[in-house]
């Protein structure tokens, strides 16, 4: 027997991935990120994801999702949730994706942590069933933890998984998860936040604005999304800065030729990247940001190095650096 059990690495997946495991039913996490970089909480999830099928002895398949997943996200069938989130198109699409690994790998069902009642969007019963038909999956996604308030599925007809595997959680608390995970020596698991970057409200803004001036975005745009402040400076002009010296590194590593780096040399601070085609007063405001956040003296001149990526020299700019005031005009 095997099976596959989509794991992002929080509690409710891993538990359901320890259920499988403990029960001999041969499972194969499968792990998805997203293309929006890989930071923070992302890659605690990823990190928790390796761990645990490290200590229980199960492959892990990642998947990195790519411009299909962009594609998919710019207009989906099924509408957004409350911010940029289009769960129910989300979850047909990671679904489909499981479906074809189950084939390859010879699985014969796919599980998850999903608990009914626990998302607004995509778990409750009706989005459950529209998923499971969407991805052309119906009755062979078994959610372990509120099976027992969800239609019978083809391995419970089956009898290839036993009743002690078939549990009615449901709703929001996570007090059952809990003792479970306690049980199964499941621990160090991030606690999720309520859904993934696309659920945020300010990811939320930055990537609409992303989809309102560049239609036919990437997977490179998208992976800036994650990282540094955002300032939309002209429709055809963008620049992200660095919170600290982690992401000025991360940013410099991202750009790509052409983009404008903006560094004010010798002094911390962050450093800023630039897409598009700026006039000289875009450059001049993008020099003046990267002032504000950079330890200088807020009310005199200082040079900031800006420069095409890949290119040697550049120009130095003499800007004051940008207001409160200025910095709010332009900021996603
Ligand atoms: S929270 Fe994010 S990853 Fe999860 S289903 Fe919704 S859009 Fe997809």
């Amino acid at each position: 027997m095997k099976t596959i059990v989509m794991l992002s690495g929080g509690l409710d997946s891993s538990i359901v991935l320890a259920l499988a495991a403990k029960n001999g039913l041969g499972p194969i996490a499968v792990h998805y990120n997203l293309p929006f970089g890989l930071y923070g909480d992302k890659e605690n999830f990823r990190s928790s994801a390796k761990g645990i099928t490290e200590r229980l002895g199960v492959p892990l398949k990642e998947v990195f999702l790519g411009e299909d997943f962009i594609e998919m996200i710019k207009a989906p069938a099924h509408g957004r949730g409350k911010n940029f989130n289009p769960c129910i198109d989300c979850r047909i699409f990671n679904f489909r994706n499981a479906k074809k690994i189950m084939s390859d790998e010879g699985a014969s069902f796919i599980m998850t942590g999903e608990v009914l009642g626990q998302r607004p969007m995509s778990q409750h019963k009706q989005a459950l069933r529209m998923i499971e038909e969407g991805a052309g999956l119906e009755g062979l996604i078994l959610r372990p933890l509120s099976a027992r308030r969800l239609p019978v599925t083809i391995p419970e007809k089956e009898g290839w998984v036993g009743k002690e595997l078939l549990l009615d959680i449901h709703g929001r608390g996570r007090k059952r998860q809990m003792e479970l995970a306690e049980k199964l020596g499941v621990r160090d698991y991030p606690m999720p936040a309520g859904g993934c970057l696309m659920t945020d409200k300010g990811f939320s803004r930055r990537i609409k604005d992303l989809a309102g001036f560049k239609p036919d975005f990437s997977v490179e745009d998208a992976s800036f999304l994650s990282i540094g402040r955002h300032f939309r400076i002209s429709p055809v002009f963008k620049m992200v800065a660095g919170r600290n010296k982690g992401e000025n590194e991360k940013l410099l590593e991202m750009a790509r030729p052409g983009d404008i780096i903006f560094n004010i040399e010798n002094v911390p601070g962050s450093l800023g990247v630039g897409r598009g085609e700026p006039k000289e007063e875009d450059i001049r405001l993008g020099a003046a940001i990267i002032g504000h956040y950079s330890d200088i003296d807020p009310d005199s001149e200082h040079p900031v190095l800006c420069k095409r990526h890949g290119d040697s020299g550049g120009e130095r700019v003499t800007v004051v650096p940008a207001s409160e005031k200025e910095l709010s005009a332009v900021r996603i």
